[in-house]
């Protein structure tokens, strides 16, 4: 688990992540502002981020399902 500080500065609130690894890429949701991004996570902190769309959120989450279901399979 990582506490990452929200990416939107008019939220600024720290968010609990939970980390596989010590990075992370992908979609994350603020529950605070409700925002959603596309963060790059090294060693617990945030090295990139980006403000996406309530679709892309969706597809990149669904993106994500599939992955976890291959590598079950
Ligand atoms: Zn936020």
């Amino acid at each position: 688990m990582a506490t990452i500080v929200c990416p939107n500065p008019q939220c600024n609130q720290k968010i609990q992540v939970f980390l596989v690894e010590s990075g992370y890429q992908g979609p994350l949701r603020c529950n605070f502002c409700h925002g959603a991004f596309l963060v790059d996570i090294q060693e617990g902190k945030i090295v990139s981020s980006k403000p996406i769309t309530e679709e892309e959120l969706a597809q990149m989450q669904e993106v994500q399902r599939l992955k976890a279901k291959f590598r079950r399979g």
